[in-house]
């Protein structure tokens, strides 16, 4: 009797195991950005692994093209420049587009995994947050540039910043439709809806690039977002600070 009772608990619990296996599997399968095999699309919603995937574009130019390509992101491939430290292959820049965010200015050419995670961040973080709060989307926005061969914190020795390759962009403000100017100086510590609209692209923002620096984090970050896509190997670590 006490053998029979086992085998039944044994049977349950493993009908139990199959079960949630099936619904895992089953729950995954519509959900591939979730999984780290699967190939990134640019059209699916952000998942767990849609950072690491973009990062992973990095040295992949030929597929990161592909990719704006096949999600419509109309762009201009710049020649490889830069010498040393500070060369750079994948740089690319946006072509005007009435239908999505300006870049201001526009003479900026950041490397093809920054662009596709910046238009990635547009359709699903910035534009939902701008319509929440403020009712409106965004129409363009403010940065200071990309590329530029520097140290990091234009230091005369250390680590090459990320912007030495164009794989990073500092970004300023926010201009939404009706005009107003929402910029990480002013607004920060501004109004309720400033301060949570400029969090929840900041927090939005560290799903997409593998570094997110916002004033949280040092007086150096008080008037922008550095956005880059540093690749970290398989440990894949992410700053969201
Ligand atoms: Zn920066």
């Amino acid at each position: 009797m006490r053998r029979l009772h086992l085998t039944l608990r044994r049977l349950v619990l493993l009908g139990g195991v199959l079960i949630l296996l099936f619904v895992g599997y089953a729950y995954l399968r519509q959900r591939p950005q979730d999984l780290p095999w699967t190939d990134l699309e640019l059209a699916q919603p952000v998942g767990l692994f849609t950072g690491r995937k973009l990062a992973a574009l990095t040295g992949d130019t030929v597929r990161c093209k592909a990719l704006l390509d096949q999600a419509g992101i109309d762009h201009v491939a710049m020649k490889p420049g830069g010498a040393d430290q500070c060369a750079y292959a994948d740089a690319v820049r946006l072509k005007p587009d009435a239908a999505a965010i300006a870049l201001v200015p526009a003479a900026v050419a950041p490397s093809c995994p920054v662009v596709a995670a910046l238009r990635l961040w547009e359709w699903q973080v910035v534009q939902p947050a701008a319509q929440r709060i403020y009712g409106q989307p965004v129409r363009s926005i403010r940065h200071f540039g990309s590329y530029s061969c520097r140290r990091m914190y234009g230091r005369s020795q250390g680590d090459f910043s990320e912007h030495a390759t164009a794989d990073a962009i500092d970004v300023a403000a926010f201009v939404l439709k009706d005009g107003r100017q929402v910029s990480v100086l002013n607004d920060w510590k501004g109004g309720e809806k400033d301060a949570a609209f400029l969090r929840a692209v900041r927090d939005g923002a560290c799903d997409l690039f593998s570094t997110v620096l916002s004033p949280d984090y040092n007086a150096a970050h008080r008037d922008h977002f550095h956005l880059d896509q540093a690749e970290r190997g398989a440990t894949g670590w992410r700053a969201c600070r």
